[in-house]
């Protein structure tokens, strides 16, 4: 079976670097149109010029996620030049502070939900009735092992983790008879950008490293991005509502 990704229209968030660039490689490669989404202009403009020069199609929107404006801008962009969305992939995210409850001040608490909880829910609620009009679409989302376990992060990014699984679950429940399956990948350590800001003497920290024992070996963004492009793919078609670990078994320790 070919992946039918093949002149599809693909969203990426967070495509200008880590995981969600090379996703927007791959889905380029599997002959996709795609949009790459992102903060940094700079990386997104980047990938979208790798893109150009392997012969792919590829359009760069830049901008806080978290943002309505923006994310009515990506979806419109989307619609104008690639004609609908077929496959979204929420996958901008950033870590926290590794605290724990207590000590999670507001800004860092609002700032982490938003980009990792909220801005995935704006984006899907913009795309779906794209979807809806066109009977099909394939959402995945970019969870992590912190969407299974309390060991993994702190309090903030625990919580917008477990928050993107239920969404992910919610909307497979929800639009599954209207052709829509949403899925995510629960990354384990993967070598990208992504920065821990964290004082290692603070609770959090202290009361999690015991914990980082049975991990797996870190992977590659490519490796990511390859199962992300599975869960998009026609070979995909009865998946949906799955978690899907990347982790070399961190998850079944
Ligand atoms: P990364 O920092 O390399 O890439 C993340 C990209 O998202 C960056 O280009 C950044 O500019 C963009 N971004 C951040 N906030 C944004 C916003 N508000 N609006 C638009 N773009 C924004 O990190 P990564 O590891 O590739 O992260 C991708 C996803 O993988 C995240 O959701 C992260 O939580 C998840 N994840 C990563 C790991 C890991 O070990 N790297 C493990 C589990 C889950």
């Amino acid at each position: 079976m070919t992946s039918g990704l093949d002149g599809r229209s693909v969203i990426v968030t967070g495509a200008g670097s880590g995981i969600g660039r090379a996703a927007a490689l791959a889905f380029a490669a599997e002959g996709a149109k795609v949009v790459v989404a992102d903060l940094n202009a700079d990386g997104a403009e980047a990938v979208v010029k790798e893109i150009e020069h392997a012969g792919g199609t590829a359009v760069a929107v830049t901008g806080d996620l978290s943002e309505q404006a923006v994310v009515d801008e990506v979806t419109a962009t989307t619609v104008e030049r690639f004609g609908g969305v077929d496959v979204l992939v929420n996958n901008a995210g950033i870590m926290d502070r590794m605290s724990a409850l207590a000590d999670v001040a507001d800004a860092e608490w609002e700032r982490v939900i938003r980009v990792n909880l909220t801005a995935p829910f704006l984006l899907t609620r913009a795309v779906l009735p794209h979807m809806l009009a066109a009977g099909r679409g394939a959402i995945v989302n970019t969870a992590s092992e912190a969407g299974f376990r309390g060991s993994a992060a702190g309090a903030a990014y625990t919580a917008s983790k477990h928050g993107v699984v239920g969404l992910t679950k919610s909307l497979a429940v929800m639009y599954r008879k209207q052709g829509i399956r949403a899925n995510a990948i629960a990354p384990g350590g993967t070598a990208t950008n992504i920065s821990v800001d964290a004082d290692r003497e603070a609770l959090g920290p202290a009361a999690l490293a015991p914990h980082f024992v049975n991990v797996g070996r870190v992977a590659q963004p490519e490796e990511q991005a390859a199962a992300i492009v599975f869960l998009a793919s026609d070979a995909a078609s009865n998946i949906n509502g799955v978690i899907l670990p990347v982790d070399d078994g961190w998850s079944a320790v």
